[in-house]
Order: C-alpha cells, then sequence, then structure tokens
C-alpha cells in the first residue's frame, strides 16, 4: 500500500464513503452466515474510526489514552480468537459486549499496577528498562503468543484475519507503517468480506470430518466433465465390524486417515467423500486402464498401512501409563474399488451407477481389491 500510494491517494476521499458502506456490509453479511465475530470487530472499527474522525464525547479521552486503546484492542483480539461465533441476537449477544468492555477495564486496571510497580524502582535502577516492558510490550507478546498459538491449532481464515487485524493494530501504535486509517480499514474489511465468503463456501462444499470436497462438489464436477472421464467408487471393508469392536469414534480417525491417504491420489484424480465411508475419485479425460493403475497404487498404500489406534480393551489409568505402548495397537484396514469409463451416450449418474456395480463385485471377489 505504501508503495503504490500515488494509486490511492487521489481516491481517499471516495474512499472514506466506501468504507461506511463496506463497514455495514460486512456486519450484516457476517451476521447472516454465523460469523459474528466479524460482525462485532467490524462495529467495534466503525466506532473507532468515527470515534477518530468526529468529535464524540468520548473522542478527546481516546486521544489522550493510547497506551490504553492499545491493550484493549490487543485484548479483544485475543479474546475473539478463543470464543466461538455465536447469534449476535442470541442470549450470548450481550455476553459478547460485557467480554469486550472488561477487556477495556483489564487493561486499566494493567496500566494502573504496572505504573504502580514502575514507581517503586528508582530510575537509575539497571532493572528500571525491564521494568518498563511490564506495562505494553509483556501484554502484546502474551497476546501475540494466544493468537499464534490459536491460528496453528484451528488452522483457519478466520484466525488468519484476526491475527492480520491484530498484527496491523499493533504496528500502527508503534507507528512502523505511516497509513490513514480509512486505508487500513478498507482493505481489513475486504479482507473480512472475503474470509466469511471462502469460508461459507468450504462449509457449503467440503465434508468437515474428513475435509474432503462433499458430494455437492461431486454433483458440481459433474457438469463440467468432457466426454472422457473415469469415476471410481471406494469402500472401505467392513467398516461396520471395525466401529462396532473400536468405536465410532476411532471408525472416524480411520476415516480421516484413509480420506488423507486418498487425497494423495495422483494421475489426476480428484477426490470426494461420497457419503459414510464411501469415496469416489473422479479421472477427468482419462481412460480406465490409466485410473485403475493409480487406484491400484491407492489400495496398496493403504492396505500396508498401519493405524496406531488406543485399544479399546485397555483396562486402567495406570495400565496406560506404565508403558508407552501399552494402550495402543495397530490395525489394517483395506478398501475394495468399482471403475467405469463412461461410454458412449452416458450421463454421469449412469457412469457412477457402472462404478457401483463394479465396487459390488470387488466385494463379491474377496474385497482388497480393483474391478471394472
Ligand atoms: P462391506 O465390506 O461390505 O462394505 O462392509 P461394511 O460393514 O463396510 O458395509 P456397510 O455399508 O454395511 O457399513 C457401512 C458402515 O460404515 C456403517 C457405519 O457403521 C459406518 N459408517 C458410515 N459412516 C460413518 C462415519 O461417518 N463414521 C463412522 N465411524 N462410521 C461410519
Ligand atoms: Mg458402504
Ligand atoms: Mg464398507
Amino acid at each position: 500500500m505504501i508503495h503504490f500510494q500515488a494509486f490511492w491517494q487521489p481516491w481517499q476521499h471516495i474512499m472514506v464513503n466506501v468504507l461506511y458502506a463496506l463497514i455495514g456490509i460486512t456486519i450484516i453479511f457476517a451476521a447472516q452466515f454465523s460469523r459474528s465475530r466479524f460482525s462485532l470487530l467490524a462495529a467495534l472499527w466503525l466506532v473507532f474510526y468515527l470515534s477518530l474522525e468526529y468529535t464524540l464525547p468520548w473522542s478527546a479521552w481516546l486521544k489522550s489514552h493510547k497506551d490504553w486503546m492499545l491493550l484493549t484492542g490487543v485484548g479483544v483480539f485475543a479474546l475473539f480468537s478463543v470464543i466461538k461465533d455465536r447469534g449476535l441476537l442470541s442470549v450470548h449477544g450481550p455476553g459478547r459486549l460485557l467480554f469486550i468492555a472488561m477487556c477495556g477495564l483489564v487493561a486499566h486496571l494493567w496500566l494502573w499496577a504496572s505504573d504502580l510497580i514502575l514507581g517503586q524502582v528508582p530510575k537509575t535502577d539497571p532493572a528500571y528498562d525491564y521494568v518498563q516492558l511490564l506495562s505494553l510490550e509483556v501484554p502484546v507478546v502474551l497476546a501475540s503468543m494466544v493468537l499464534l498459538w490459536q491460528s496453528l491449532v484451528k488452522a483457519n481464515l478466520l484466525l488468519s484475519a484476526l491475527l492480520v487485524s491484530f498484527i496491523i493494530w499493533c504496528v500502527q501504535y508503534y507507528q512502523l507503517i505511516a497509513l490513514p486509517w480509512e486505508v487500513i480499514l478498507t482493505v481489513l474489511v475486504c479482507h473480512y468480506l472475503l474470509v466469511v465468503v471462502i469460508d461459507s463456501y468450504f462449509l457449503a462444499y467440503r465434508d468437515e470430518l474428513t475435509t474432503l470436497p462433499s458430494r455437492r462438489a461431486l454433483n458440481q464436477l459433474a457438469l463440467s466433465l468432457g466426454r472422457k472421464y473415469t469415476v471410481a467408487m471406494l469402500d472401505i471393508d467392513h467398516f461396520k465390524k471395525f466401529n462396532d469392536t473400536y468405536g465410532h469414534d476411532i471408525g472416524d480417525q480411520v476415516l480421516k486417515l484413509v480420506a488423507s491417504k486418498l487425497s494423495k491420489v495422483r494421475g489426476g484424480g480428484k477426490v470426494y467423500r461420497y457419503g459414510g465411508e464411501e469415496f469416489t475419485v473422479v479421472f477427468p479425460g482419462k481412460s480406465a486402464a490409466h485410473a485403475v493403475a493409480e487406484l491400484e497404487i491407492l489400495r496398496q498404500s493403504i492396505a500396508d498401512y498401519k493405524m496406531v489406534i488406543r485399544d479399546p480393551n485397555r483396562q486402567t489409568k495406570q495400565a496406560r501409563n506404565g508403558s508407552k505402548n501399552k494402550g495402543m495397537k495397530t490395525v489394517s484396514i483395506t478398501i475394495s474399488i468399482g471403475v467405469a469409463m463412461r461410454g458412449s451416450k452416458q450421463n454421469f449418474d449412469r457412469v457412477l451407477k457402472l462404478a457401483d456395480e463394479a465396487l459390488y463385485r470387488a466385494k463379491k471377489n474377496g474385497r482388497n481389491n480393483v474391478s471394472q
């Protein structure tokens, strides 16, 4: 933004008006898509911006309490990284506002306490410089650790948007970049909008458990396929028995593992979770022979894979702590695959049906194999 100043500076006055509209859209849009944290953030930015631009009753106070502003903002970002999006107009709405007010109060108390501590240390004391860090730098570093940790653990776009907001907030305070707020906020609010849109797209088209594209995405792909393609249906063998033996939770873990193995398919294959323990791989523009070679590699890699799971038969906590491998068990799983290539005048549903019939044959042939 700094580098391209010449381009945006003539538009700055328009940006101010666009900004209000953008913030309004973000507040409504994010609330509509159940991303209440971003509605609240956009609303907070609006209040902040209005307080800077106009002389509101509290504007002078805010401008003379920059340290408090920094800490409150830092606290709000850290808080937003750990709480969930709950309905703004639900019973949780006032709770959220209370949380934000608490951040302001805690920031105030913190500054007051650190001033008190600093007052006890003579300026000539070599420790003075370190104690000085207590008021701002220590809480900022702590909050950044919370945000970084949450971004790493949750690894989603919403958290990254919070992290970016936090960084910009700190960078502006320490005046490491010199950009007007309307420019920063325009970019930031666009970022929020984009994040909410992309996140909603993923919600609609990704399967939550395996993070593979869902059946809806498969139907979408079917509309854009050409004349030549091959479809494979994959099904985990004896999965019901596996669930009965190890429990549904471990079954879910295994589904995730299988999905991550399947996602490594090469040769142009696209993997989808069809439903339950069934997956679909589509090879656009590829022949059955090509697909079978790739699927054979997948089948083998899954059959060879020893999955470490918790043994449901372990008894006591002591037994679990006794030795590292006690309570752990390795299991193998196999998959059966049915393959069909599109013939002339066949639609996608027909090819899928043929692949399903081939899968049935694979099961009849003793499972753990690829049938055409
Ligand atoms: P086959 O070798 O003939 O495919 O036997 P199967 O037991 O795998 O076949 P079936 O289709 O009868 O059973 C599918 C089972 O998959 C039923 C259900 O317990 C399990 N399952 C389906 N979806 C999920 C899921 O999301 N999580 C878990 N843990 N299990 C699932
Ligand atoms: Mg099945
Ligand atoms: Mg099965």
